[in-house]
C-alpha cells in the first residue's frame, strides 16, 4: 500500500528537545522552524506542540534544576513560555513564518464548546498560514486541571484536527528492542511497544516513553498515525522530511485496520454519536447533501427542531422527516434560528460573528450511502 503524504501534522517537541538543561537551544528551536517551512513548501501544515516553558524559565527563579513544586513550575513556566515563543518567533521570521501561541488546559478539551472554540482557532491559524504553537497553560494550570504531559495534549490536538501524523519528537530515537538495544522501527499495536519499555525508568523528559505510547493510543483510536521519533538525531539532519517522505525514521505505529479509512470519522458521527436534535432543511439543501457532496449552509435549513450547543451531534432532516444526514454542527440552535435562509455571507451580519460559512462541514457529517 503506498502511504499518502500528510497534508496536516501535529509535531511535538519535548523540553529536552528545545531547552537541555534548562537553557534555550537556539540551533534546535532554528531547525524546528526550518522543517516546518520546509513541510509548508511541500503542502504540509504543521501545527506545533512545544515544551520547554519550565525548562527555559526556572533558572530565572534561581533554580539549578528542573521545580518540583507546582507553584515553581507556574512560575517558571510564566517566564520561560514568553521565552520560548520569542525564539520561535525569531527562528521563523527567517522563513517568512509567524508564530501564533495557543495555550490550552485540560478544560477545554472536557468542555465541547471550549473544545470546539479551540479547534476553529486552531483551523483559523491553518487558514491564515499563521503557525500554531501550542502548550499547556502551565502558569494557571494546577494538579486537578492539569494534562500533565504535552504527549497527551498533542495526541488531542491531532485527534481534534483530524491531523494525518503525529510526530513526537524527544530525546529518545524511538521504542528500544529491550534484547537487541536496537530502534524497532514498527509497531502494529502498542502492546507489543510497552512490552520493550521500563516504566521505572524515567528519562529526561516530563512525559517519558510511557507518556508517549498513552498519547499514541489516543492518537490511534483517532485514526491518526504516530511516528516517535529523535528531535535531536546524530549528525544533525532534520527528522521530519524523511518522516513525511515514510522513510523509517523513529518508531512508527500505523493506524490499526479497523480504524483506517477515510469512513473511520464519518462512521463515528454515523453510529456513535448521540443526536440532540435536527435541521430541517429544503429540497435542494438535500440533493446537495446527497448528491453533490456539499456541506451544510444556513441557506437551506427551514427550521430547527430541539436545542443544543456548538458542535453537538444532530440529523439534518428533509420536511417530510426523511433522513439525509448525521453531522456535528458549527452553530448552536439559537444561532441557526437566527441564520437560517440567510446567505454564509449574511452569517456575520446576522449574529456579530461567524465561525464558519458552514452549519455542518461536509467533514464533520455523514451521508448515508457515502463511501468515505
Ligand atoms: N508544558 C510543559 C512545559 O512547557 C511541559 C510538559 C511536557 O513536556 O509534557 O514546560
Amino acid at each position: 500500500m503506498t502511504r499518502q503524504a500528510p497534508t496536516r501534522i501535529v509535531v511535538k517537541v519535548g523540553s529536552g528537545v528545545v531547552a537541555p538543561g534548562g537553557r534555550l537551544d537556539l540551533d534546535a528551536v532554528g531547525g524546528i522552524a526550518r522543517e516546518i517551512a520546509a513541510a509548508r513548501d511541500r503542502g504540509c501544515l504543521v501545527v506545533l506542540v512545544s515544551s520547554g516553558a519550565v525548562a527555559a524559565g526556572f533558572r530565572d527563579l534561581g533554580l539549578g534544576a528542573m521545580p518540583a513544586s507546582i507553584r515553581e513550575k507556574q512560575a517558571a513556566a510564566a517566564v520561560g513560555q514568553p521565552r520560548l515563543l520569542a525564539a520561535y518567533a525569531d527562528a521563523l521570521r527567517a522563513h517568512t513564518l509567524v508564530p501564533a501561541q495557543v495555550l490550552l488546559t485540560a478544560d477545554d478539551f472536557d468542555n465541547r464548546q471550549r473544545f470546539l472554540n479551540a479547534r476553529h482557532t486552531i483551523e483559523t491559524l491553518l487558514g491564515h498560514a499563521l503557525v500554531p504553537i501550542i502548550n499547556e497553560n502551565d502558569s494557571v494550570a494546577f494538579d486537578e486541571i492539569r494534562l500533565g504531559d504535552n504527549d497527551r495534549l498533542s495526541a488531542l490536538v491531532a485527534s481534534a484536527i483530524g491531523a494525518d501524523l503525529l510526530v513526537l519528537l524527544s530525546v529518545a530515537p524511538g521504542v528500544i528492542d529491550k534484547t537487541t538495544g536496537k530502534v524497532i522501527a514498527e509497531f502494529t499495536d502498542t502492546d507489543a511497544a510497552r512490552a520493550h519499555i521500563d516504566v521505572s525508568k524515567s528519562d529526561t523528559g516530563v512525559g517519558g516513553m510511557a507518556t508517549k505510547l498513552d498519547a499514541a493510543d489516543i492518537a490511534l483510536e483517532h485514526a491518526v498515525p504516530v511516528v516517535i521519533a529523535p528531535g535531536r538525531p546524530e549528525g544533525g539532519a532534520d527528522p521530519l522530511a524523511p518522516i513525511l517522505d515514510g522513510e523509517a525514521v523513529g518508531t512508527r505505529f500505523p493506524v490499526p485496520v479497523d480504524k483506517r479509512g477515510p469512513g473511520a470519522r464519518k462512521s463515528w458521527i454515523a453510529f456513535s454519536t448521540q443526536t440532540r436534535g435536527a435541521i430541517i432543511i429544503d429540497d435542494g439543501a438535500a440533493r446537495a447533501l446527497r448528491d453533490k457532496g456539499a456541506s451544510l449552509l444556513p441557506k437551506g435549513i427551514v427550521s430547527v427542531e430541539g436545542r443544543f450547543d456548538v458542535g453537538a451531534p444532530v440529523e439534518i432532516r428533509t420536511n417530510d422527516g426523511a433522513l439525509v444526514a448525521r453531522g456535528l454542527t458549527t452553530y448552536a440552535s439559537h444561532e441557526l434560528e437566527r441564520v437560517k435562509g440567510s446567505r454564509s455571507d449574511e452569517i456575520e451580519g446576522v449574529l456579530g460573528y461567524a465561525y464558519a460559512p458552514e452549519v455542518v462541514h461536509r467533514d464533520d457529517m455523514h451521508v448515508p450511502g457515502d463511501t468515505a
